[in-house]
């Protein structure tokens, strides 16, 4: 099984990141501004993980240490390995 690479991508006028599964040589727009998006940076590849929830936009969050996206349900970072700040409902 191919896993696509993941990116995340900024909206240079909002700053507003999304994660965007994407090919390297494609141009991706913003939905709402039709900016050109730039990448901010790529993520990890999906090592099995305890988490199952699907890595949409929904389900992670930025690790509280190093800025990596994670699932939300984890309370260990699968990147860095330290323990995130429990999340605010
Ligand atoms: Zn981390």
């Amino acid at each position: 099984m191919r896993i696509r690479q993941r990116y995340r991508m900024r909206t240079p006028s909002t700053g507003r990141e999304i994660v965007v599964e994407a090919e390297p040589d494609q141009i991706y727009l913003d939905r709402e501004t039709g900016e050109e998006l730039e990448v901010v940076g790529s993520l990890l590849p999906l090592a099995p993980t305890p988490s199952e929830l699907p890595w949409t936009v929904e389900n992670l969050r930025f690790c509280s240490w190093c800025d990596q996206l994670t699932q939300k349900d984890l309370n260990d970072c699968p990147v860095c390995g330290r323990r995130m700040e429990p999340l605010r409902s």
